[in-house]
């Protein structure tokens, strides 16, 4: 067991951070003062906070010091800092994102003059400082589009047709639940209703997600949407984006209703093109089912397509994720956001087989660099990038668009800097204030909505009143 003693700080969450990229049973004690890695070799070290800011993990067996030679960063990050130096030389292993940690590393990257510093300051493979430079500049333009007093709107449907092995359960379902569907649809127009008269602010854009929002009949998604427009005042300039998500779920007829209402945004997600991978993940669709709901979809008007794809899916290599991102490009959507595979809670998948540290998929991490170079090749550009806890590799999710059709909710939402108003089960409501000092820094306040979606069939009316006063509408 590897034992990290903080002396001189607090910081235990950051330290936790860091070990989880490198092992994966960590435990803290915070009465005395440490942090555990169970399934990392016997060692232990003392990561101190010196009076001057900066941070020295030793080696307590060998007495060995690790430190960087460079000015101190605040003390959350420093004291990072030098545990990843030293577990980096401990494993022989360099992560990508160095010893940025955390779910935004645009946020830092956008603090920095230059992608040479951000690799210089925290240890960043200088691929990824580039990605991540460029990225947060797009970020920061789109976000400019969003004005900070508007309203950003979420729309959440947890259902979906089936589940996917990799993904947590979120979704219930549906062939189990069909009753539950109309009783969920029932009970976001009724939140619906309760709280959009109060709406006094702009809405810049809406997003309608999931799970799979297409998962309702045709009659209760045309409801819906005829409930959202009748009742949110939606301009012309808003931008509306559905996550139609599994092509099993859309038909013409939903298609059409969403371009009744003037709606040019969609997400068709295969996941993977191939078909053997698809089959074991229990999703209940082919390749060519993406193909032809993508022409459907074109014919019908739809003017940005958004495609997302996953990394390191198992029952696949490396080769074929390059060749899924190879068959995308040529059915030319406007956006291909590319996921890396990570570790969902309570996803039947486990947390070895996501992680994958033997490789046995092939090198994922070279995958990713390659499909982001067709990407870049057929004319893409990055403009949102996040990351996740337990994502295999210790890469990232990168959204990428042709010209200018960037999701700017996607952005909206990543940044932490624009309100958000979440109706149905398991939203996160957001308020963000604005404050001096770097972005990453900014107060955000949460109003979560219960996730369990029978509670909130039962409960969407105080849900609504929640969020009321929790806008102060
Ligand atoms: S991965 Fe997507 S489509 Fe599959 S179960 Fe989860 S939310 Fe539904």
């Amino acid at each position: 067991m590897l034992k990290v003693i903080l002396k001189g700080h607090d910081c235990f969450y950051g330290i936790a951070d860091i070990l989880r990229m490198f092992y994966s049973e960590i435990s803290e004690d915070r009465e005395k003062g440490f942090v555990t890695a169970a399934d990392a070799p016997d060692l232990t070290l003392i990561n101190t906070l010196e009076n001057d800011g900066s941070s020295v993990t030793e080696v307590k067996e060998s007495g060995k010091r690790y430190a960087f030679d460079g000015a101190p960063l605040e003390t959350g990050r420093e004291v990072r800092r030098s545990l990843y130096i030293a577990l980096e030389d401990i494993t022989g292993t360099a992560l990508p994102w160095g010893c940025l940690s955390g779910i935004r590393p645009t946020l830092v990257a956008s603090e920095e003059e230059s992608a040479e510093e951000l690799a210089r300051k925290y240890l960043v493979r200088e691929d990824k400082a580039a990605l991540g430079f460029e990225t947060s500049r797009e970020e920061m333009r789109l976000l400019g589009l969003v004005p900070h007093d508007d309203l950003n709107i979420y729309v959440g449907v947890p259902f979906c047709p089936s589940r996917c092995s990799y993904c947590s359960f979120i979704s219930e379902d549906i062939s189990h639940h069909m009753g539950r569907l109309g009783d969920y649809e029932a009970a976001l127009e009724n939140e619906i209703r309760t709280l959009a008269p109060h709406i006094n602010r702009r809405i810049s854009t809406l997003y309608m997600g999931g799970g799979t929002p297409t998962v309702f009949s045709d009659e209760q998604f045309a409801r819906l949407l005829d409930c959202i427009y009748e009742n949110i005042r939606i301009d012309p300039s808003c931008e509306v984006t559905i996550e139609a998500g599994r092509p099993d779920t859309i038909t013409g007829y939903k298609l059409d209703a969403m371009r009744s209402h003037g709606i040019g945004r969609i997400c068709i997600n295969p996941q993977t093109m191939r078909n053997a991978t698809l089959a074991k993940l229990g999703r209940l669709h082919t390749s060519e089912n993406i193909v032809r709901t993508y022409e459907l979809a074109r014919d019908k008007g739809f003017e940005v397509i958004n495609m997302d794809l996953i990394a390191g899916l198992p029952y696949e290599t490396g080769d074929d994720f390059v060749e899924s991102v190879s068959k995308l490009i040529k059915l030319d959507p406007g956006n291909i956001t590319v996921h890396t595979l990570y570790k969902k809670r309570r996803a039947a998948l486990s947390k070895e087989t996501v992680l994958d540290r033997e490789e046995s998929r092939g090198d994922i991490d070279a995958a990713v660099s390659e499909g982001y170079r067709l990407l870049y090749e057929a004319g893409y550009h990055p403009y949102y990038l996040y990351r996740q806890k337990d994502t295999g590799h210790g890469l990232e999710n990168t959204g990428f668009a042709k010209g200018d059709t960037g999701c700017l909710y996607n952005v909206a939402m990543m940044s932490d800097a624009r309100d958000i108003l979440s109706f149905g089960a398991g939203g996160m409501s957001k308020r963000c204030f604005e404050q001096d000092g770097p972005a990453s820094k900014h107060r955000v306040e949460r109003c979560p909505t219960v996730k369990d979606a029978l509670r909130y069939i039962r409960g969407s009316f105080e849900a609504a009143e929640r969020k009321r006063a929790f806008f102060g509408l």
